[in-house]
């Protein structure tokens, strides 16, 4: 059936997902389901995100987070369409079937994903539909953070004293919309199976143990912050205690927005926690100002002095760092536990980026690819601020001179041992392999390097 077929208001608005898998506070479905019969589609095009296309972890949370949405849509008497890419193609094919004269969706700030989609947006027009494009899964616009001069940030606080002293609050979440009206006819739809996002040997099931997945699960966790946000400011670097949200899987895949998590905190008597809890989503809006106005720093560093840092080749010390055979228990901890949940705390990325980076002085782009790969919450502009800030040649980043000594880290941050005794249950035995490199020589070794550059 062509398009010419289909009066106004019965053609269906396409509604084109990425990472905000949610029903709630999605801008794109709701202006969509106030216009009439609404067609939810996901496009399977990991070439088009290269060379970051998602890793292992990220597709097997991305199938599970779908599934929950289909689930969610059916209840409502909708249904998620899938197809696989070009997007492009994809979205005309789906608009020539179904009569679609408009497609919505969410801005994505990834390089590759914000130039095709700018692409998208021109050849949909030029074809006769209306493309529009909404901002939602951040809380400010990085567009519209300016310095006094007109200027972009490179610091943090003062990039966050803007956002909130400046743009005071940001936008309160959107309704879930009441109702989807259905397009006259579903068009047809490969099965989530048939998209090839599950691994073919079942390797996931310490992420299924750690998680649930989808926008319920996602919602509850937030709902059950508001009474845990009270000691968030105390508790946060304590990798042994479960002080911190959990909620960046959930971030990442748009499974809720951080207006929702905003303002499910907000209201009450302010506390240092809620606070504190508030700035690291702050670090997050951070994050994504920076990789939209520096796109190339998932690849190279900011600052430009590190491009000819001598970093070393190590192929087994990387595989031991991967692995979590470093003979540095809080290092060899939080590897594993990526591994074997797909998250790791804060406080330890900190310690094993430092570790690998300083200590066996090798490239941070080699961390950041083992982190896309086996995080669930594999974020480009949170993941690159990390490794950058790590490696002390990103913004406001920590000096490369400042080297953690991972056995005082793991004493002052895991006191009674409970988290590596938990993943590194054969620490304290002669099973225990010694350490890989002397910390104090290494830490010489990354001093010397660094005054190479520095010179
Ligand atoms: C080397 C390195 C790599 C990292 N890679 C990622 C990544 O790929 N994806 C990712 O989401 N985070 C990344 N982080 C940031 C941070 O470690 C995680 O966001 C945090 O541990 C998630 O746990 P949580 O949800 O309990 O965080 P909470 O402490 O509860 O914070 C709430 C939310 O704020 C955001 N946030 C917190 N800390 C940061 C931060 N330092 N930078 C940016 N946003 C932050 C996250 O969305 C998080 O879910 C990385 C940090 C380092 C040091």
């Amino acid at each position: 059936m062509g398009a010419r077929h289909i009066p106004e208001s019965a053609a269906p608005t396409i509604v084109w997902l990425h990472r905000d898998l949610r029903l709630t506070d999605h801008a794109p479905l709701l202006e969509a389901s106030r216009r009439g019969p609404v067609l939810v589609c996901f496009i399977w095009a990991p070439e088009e995100e290269k060379p970051w296309e998602p890793g292992a972890a990220s597709r097997y949370w991305l199938c599970q987070s779908l599934s929950a949405l289909d689930r969610d849509l059916r209840s409502m008497g909708s249904r998620l369409v899938y197809r696989r890419g070009p997007s492009l193609e994809a979205l005309q094919e789906l608009a020539r079937e179904t009569g679609a004269r408009s497609v919505f969706f969410h801005r994505r700030y990834e390089p590759a994903l914000s130039r095709r989609d700018d692409l998208i947006v021109g050849k949909l027009e030029r074809s006769g539909l209306e493309a529009r494009v909404f901002t939602g899964d951040l809380l400010f616009d990085p567009e519209r953070v300016r310095t006094v001069a007109g200027g972009r940030y490179r610091v943090f606080t003062p990039f966050w004293r803007a956002c909130v002293e400046s743009e005071h609050q940001p936008p309160k979440p959107l309704e879930r919309p009441n109702a989807l009206a259905k397009p006259s006819r579903w068009p047809r739809s490969p099965s989530l199976g048939e998209l090839g996002l599950e691994p073919a040997v079942d390797w996931a099931s310490g992420i299924r143990a750690d998680w649930k997945f989808g926008e319920a699960a996602a919602c509850e966790k937030v709902r059950r912050l508001r009474s845990r946000v009270r000691r968030y400011d105390e508790l946060r670097d304590r990798p042994d205690i479960e002080g911190t949200s959990r909620l960046s899987p959930h971030l990442a895949f748009g499974e809720v927005s951080p207006r929702h998590v905003w303002y499910s905190l907000s209201g009450g008597r302010p506390t240092p926690g809620r606070a504190a809890l508030l700035r690291q989503l702050g670090w997050r809006e951070f994050a994504h100002h920076l990789l939209c106005h520096h796109p190339k720093t998932p690849d190279e560093p900011l600052r430009s002095a590190f491009a000819d840092f001598p970093w070393r080749t190590d192929a087994r010390a990387l595989r031991s760092w991967q692995r979590g055979r470093t003979g540095y228990p809080i290092v060899d901890a939080g590897m594993r536990e990526l591994w074997g949940t797909g998250w790791m705390h804060n406080r330890v990325r900190m310690v094993v980026a430092s570790f690998l980076v300083k200590d066996l002085l090798i490239d941070w782009r080699e961390g950041a690819r083992w982190f896309w790969d086996t995080l669930v919450d594999a974020n480009l502009a949170n993941n690159t601020l990390g490794w950058q800030w790590c490696a002390g040649c990103g913004a406001d980043a920590a000096p490369f001179f400042r080297i953690f000594n991972p056995t005082r880290q793991g004493e002052r941050f895991d006191p009674d041992g409970a988290y590596v005794a938990r993943w590194v249950p054969e620490v304290g035995t002669a099973e225990y392999a010694p350490p890989i490199v002397d910390h104090g020589e290494a830490r010489k070794r990354a001093l010397v390097a660094f005054d190479t550059l520095a010179a």
